[in-house]
Parts: structure tokens; sequence; C-alpha cells
């Protein structure tokens, strides 16, 4: 039975939305139960898919009115259960707000819906000699407004940066409703960096309702390269040697050999036959700088120990060099029957130590684990492999996972590279952070959403301000003494 307060956050969708914009049959409700990451799964109390952004800025108005929590929604291929509903609450779906409004090729910009879809802005803009470099491996699914929540990346990120280097302004709906705008369309806006803080705040801050994101243009020349090496040690050293030699190509991809294994077996890509690591290069830009990276890209990995380099002659060519890579995570299927996407960062220079370290953990354990990451940039993505069938595999496999992000964290890195900690990975934010970092962070949602309705439950371990749950401390906190906070 829906409660009076969620009664009326859905009467106020009824009147405003379209009858094809409100769901509340549970069958239905129950396609919205999971994100990418299926298996955390809560079936949402009501559903809502507003058509522009006065819509939706009404139904979180309501929700903000009747204190009922909402949870954004985008292409729902997050990775870490950022976008997993709340079952008392309201899952907003931006998937009817996908238009295009501008590409203005004069000032390098394009203004977007959030419910747009990464690939989609490229394809705008292409014609225009542009294009939108953050790439995630989703990007035919994922929605730019789940881009800016996740700060997402991508394989061409390692030159050009993440999302939150190409969006340079913000529609955003405040916890209680407001519209503001964030940003702009000059480089920097003065005060404080607001943008900064929503874009990568995974959905707890509030809903981005449209987006300006800069856009680059398209190279002059692009070289792919596909490179084979005996070990994952030979392939991290080449790309420690092509930075250090101050070559910073648009991708440097690893896969180990149990990812080139699964990635021949579902898309049979070619890769070189016993390799222990290949690297996926692209060099792009002027042709004739294109041309001297090349040289010394070639030599670097040779004097690496590579025993074989491959370049793309043609876009087809490049297409199955690249088919190999962005297939990966899906590949896995053809040789575990389950498997755990894990997103863990490490400074570049760890690479070889880190490897190793999950090789011995993998060996101790007996789980297998594959490995495909973006090696440029130390993203690491190591598939932790299992069957579920097997009694005690899932424990031990979520086990070897979290071990790993120990790893990452212990040689300076983080608990997520770009996946994002959403529901999954709250549990590991103590490891990395002290109670006083994780307060800080809450005092900037608390000063946002101080009702706790944007996405609860995500992001931090133990929820402890604007009146979820009592924390730690004694005594009055000053937000609850300035009446911002009811329970810090
Ligand atoms: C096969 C595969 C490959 C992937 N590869 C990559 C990769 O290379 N790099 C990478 O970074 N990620 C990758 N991902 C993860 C995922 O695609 C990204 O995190 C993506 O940005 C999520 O977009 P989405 O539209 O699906 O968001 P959702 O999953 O719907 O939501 C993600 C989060 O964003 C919030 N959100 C959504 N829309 C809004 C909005 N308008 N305003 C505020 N908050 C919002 C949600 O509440 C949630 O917390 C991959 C996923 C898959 C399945």
């Amino acid at each position: 039975m829906p409660t009076p307060a969620l009664s009326a956050v859905a009467a106020v969708a009824d009147r405003l939305l379209p009858a094809d914009g409100v769901i509340t049959d549970h069958a239905r409700l129950r396609t919205y139960e999971c994100d990418g990451l299926a298996h955390y799964r809560v079936t949402p109390a009501l559903v809502v898919i507003p058509e522009d952004a006065e819509q939706l800025a009404a139904v979180v108005r309501a929700c903000a009115e009747q204190g009922v929590p909402f949870v954004a929604r985008g292409s729902g291929t997050g990775l870490s259960g950022g976008a997993l509903p709340h079952a008392e609450g309201v899952l907003i779906v931006t998937s009817k707000m996908r238009t295009i409004h501008a590409v203005r090729r004069d000032d390098q910009r394009a203004v977007v819906d959030p419910g747009v879809i990464n690939l989609d802005v490229t394809k705008a803009a292409t014609p225009e000699g542009y294009y939108y470099a953050p790439d995630p491996s989703s990007q035919q699914i994922c929605s730019i407004g789940g881009n800016v929540a996740e700060n997402s990346g991508g394989a061409h990120c390692l030159k050009y940066g993440f999302t939150t280097n190409h969006v340079l302004g913000a529609d955003f709906v405040t916890a209680d409703g407001d519209t503001v705008a964030l940003g702009g369309a000059a480089p920097d806006s003065p005060g404080y960096d607001l943008l900064g803080a929503v874009v990568g705040s995974e959905g707890t801050l509030g809903i981005v309702t449209s987006v300006t994101v800069r856009l680059v243009r398209l190279p002059e020349e692009v070289r792919t390269l596909l490179v084979g090496f005996e070990s994952t040690d030979h392939a991290g050293a080449a790309t420690s040697a092509i930075i250090a030699a101050g070559i910073v190509p648009a991708a440097v991809e690893m896969m180990d050999a149990l990812a080139i294994e699964a990635a021949e077996a579902a898309v049979q890509c070619n890769y070189p036959e016993d390799a222990g690591a290949v690297l996926v290069i692209e060099l792009d830009g002027a042709a004739i700088e294109v041309e001297q990276e090349f040289a010394e890209v070639e030599r670097l990995c040779h004097d690496n120990g590579a025993f074989e380099l491959r370049v793309a002659t043609d876009p087809t060519e490049r297409a199955l060099i690249w088919r190999g890579r962005k297939s990966a995570f899906a590949a896995v299927g053809r040789i575990s029957p389950d498997y755990i996407v894990q997103d863990g960062v490490i400074p570049r220079t760890a690479l070889p130590e880190v490897l190793k370290a999950i090789s011995d953990l993998s060996g101790t354990s007996g789980v297998r684990v594959a490995n495909v990451f973006h090696a440029g940039d130390g993203n690491l993505h190591p598939l932790v492999l299992f069957d579920d069938s097997v009694e005690g595999a899932g424990d031990a496999a979520e086990k070897v996972s979290g071990a790993i992000l120990d790893l990452c964290i212990e040689h300076g890195g983080s608990i997520t590279g770009e996946h994002g900690v959403g529901m999954d990975k709250s549990k590991y934010m103590p490891r990395m952070y002290t109670d006083e970092d994780l307060d800080t962070m809450q005092l900037v949602r608390c000063a946002f959403d101080p009702q706790s309705i944007s996405n609860p439950g995500k992001v931090f371990p133990t929820p402890r301000l604007c009146g979820e749950v009592p924390g730690r401390r004694k005594g009055a906190h000053p937000l609850q003494e300035a009446g911002l906070a009811e329970v810090f």
C-alpha cells in the first residue's frame, strides 16, 4: 500500500506527466529494480519519466514537500548500484529527455538534455568536425546525466581528461525542487565551484537537467596499434616508458592473457597468439606529430619486449582492434558463469607491483582474475571470476575483490577509478577516509539536501546527517543549532 506521502507525489506526477510517464504497476516497476550491478535489486515504489525539466522539478518539489526519497536514473548502466531504487521512494528516469539543443562549432560547445546518449553527442558534432571526448565503453547506451553524476572516464580520458574536464555548465534541480544554473559558457565562474561538487556526486545532491559540454576538434590523424608482450610486466614497463618519454597517447589499454582468451572467444578479435598481455595504443593529433610519436612508441615497445606490433591500416582494422578491448567485460561471460567487475585506480608506476600482488591473491585463493584496464592512467578493472552455483564461491570472489581494493589503497590509489561508489562500495569508504573526512563530505551533502532525500543510502557507509541516523557526536552539532540539520 502506498503511503499518503507517496500518493501525494503520485498525484502531482499524474497531473503533470502523460499517462505513460507514471508507473505504479508492480510488474513494470520491477523493470527498474537494478542498474548494471544486477545482484542488488530493489523495486521502487513509483517510477516517473518526465519529458522536460519543469516536470522533473515539480516531481522533486513534491518529494521534498512530502519527505519522500528519490533516485535519478539515466540509462541504468552504472556498475556500483548508484541508480538502485529506494523501496519507499520515487525513481526519476531521464530517458524521455533526449534532446540535443545546440551544437555550436563557433565556441566548441553542445547543450544537451541529461538523458542524451553519450555517443549521440559525438554523432551530432562529427559533421561539424568535432566530437565529445569522454568515451566510457558503455558510450552507446549510457546517458550524459549519468556520466556527469559518475564523473565517467573512458579509454581516451588519458589524453583528454574525464567528464569533469568537459562539463562547463549545468541546469540543476536541487533536492527541494528549485532549478539553479551552475557554471556557464565562460571558462571560470566566480564563487564556490558548485558545478565541481555536482560532477561525481552520484545523484546525492540533486538532479542535472541540462548539460553544456565542451567539444573537441576531430584529429587530423589517428593511428591505432596492437602490441603483444610476453607478460603484463613487460606491457606495464612499455606504458611507463612511453609516458616518461613525454608522449601522451590518446589511449593505452592493457589486457592480460585471461582477458584476451575471453575476448577471443566472444568476438574473434585475432589478438597475438600466446601473448601474456596486449596493449592497445592510440595516437592522435596532427599527422606530422603522430608520425614522430609512432616511431618513438614502436621503439619503446620493442625495447620493452614487444614480440608483435600491428598497426591498423583502415577503419575496419581499427574497429577490430578496439572490439576486443571494448567487449572485454561482457566477453568474460564466455569463460566464467559469474564475475565481479572491480574498479580501482593506482599510480601508473605501481602497476607491475599491484598486478603481481593480484596474481598472488588469485593463486592463494584459487579465484581467477582477468585484468583489462586503462593502463595509461592506472585505472584497473580486475574481473573476478566465480561460479555462483558452487557454495562459497561468491563469498570467496567478494573477498578477493575487496582485497584488490585494499591493494589499491596501500599503493596510494583509490577504491574507484570511474564506476563510482554507489551502494556497492560505500562499505569501503572508511578504508580510505577518516571519520572526519567523511563528515566533511556529508556537510556538503547536507547543505544541498538537508532532508537527505536525494539518492539516500549511497556513497556514505553510515548516513549521519540531516536526520538519517544518529551520529557518533555527543551534543548538538553546529548545523543542528543553526536549524539546518535535524541529526548529525
Ligand atoms: C559494459 C559497460 C562498460 C562500462 N564502461 C565504463 C567506462 O569505460 N568508464 C566508465 O566511467 N564507466 C563505465 N561503465 C559504467 C557506466 O556506464 C557509467 O557509470 C555511466 O556514466 C552511467 O550512466 P547511466 O546513464 O547508465 O547512469 P545510471 O546507471 O542510470 O546512473 C548512475 C548514477 O548517476 C545518477 N544519475 C543519473 N542521471 C542523473 C542526473 N541526470 N542527475 C544526477 N544524477 C544522475 C544515478 O542516480 C546514479 O547514481 C560501464 C558500464 C557497462 C555496463
